[in-house]
């Protein structure tokens, strides 16, 4: 899979904190102004599903009625997980999912997009790519 590396110092390069195991997991956040949504985290592992084709559904508002619209397409991940609308990234210390998306249907319009490092991007349109921190 294609690589994409962040420098450490980069201003959306910053630390994911775990209400689990209270450490920092290092990672990339899209800015507000990158239109990265909707997105979707996996429920085995960091990976984000970004789902292009299903911005113009949610682009002025957000339902739950679009969120299981959109729900019901969602593909599985390459580690055997499913991509879902509730799922948050997984620390790397203890494995816990770390709480990011709090109401799913608000979610659908977030454009700051977490990819931890080592996480995959797949994408609906585009190559996939993992992201790696260094620095
Ligand atoms: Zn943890
Ligand atoms: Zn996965």
């Amino acid at each position: 899979m294609k690589m994409v590396e962040y420098e450490r110092s980069l201003q959306w390069v910053g630390h994911l904190h775990c209400p689990s195991c209270r450490q920092d997991n290092i990672g990339w956040r899209s800015s507000g102004m990158s239109e990265a949504f909707p997105h979707f985290y996996c429920s085995q592992c960091s990976n984000v599903f970004l789902n292009r084709k299903a911005q113009e559904l949610v682009y002025y508002e957000a339902t739950p009625e679009l969120l299981a619209q959109i729900a019901a397409t969602l593909p599985a991940c390459p580690c055997g997980g499913h991509f879902t609308p509730t799922a948050g990234p997984k620390c790397r210390w203890c494995h816990h999912e770390i709480p990011l998306v709090r109401n799913p249907v608000q979610h659908l319009q977030n454009p700051n997009m977490v990819l931890l490092d080592g996480a995959c991007l797949i994408r609906d349109e585009g190559e996939p790519y993992q992201v790696h921190i260094i620095g």
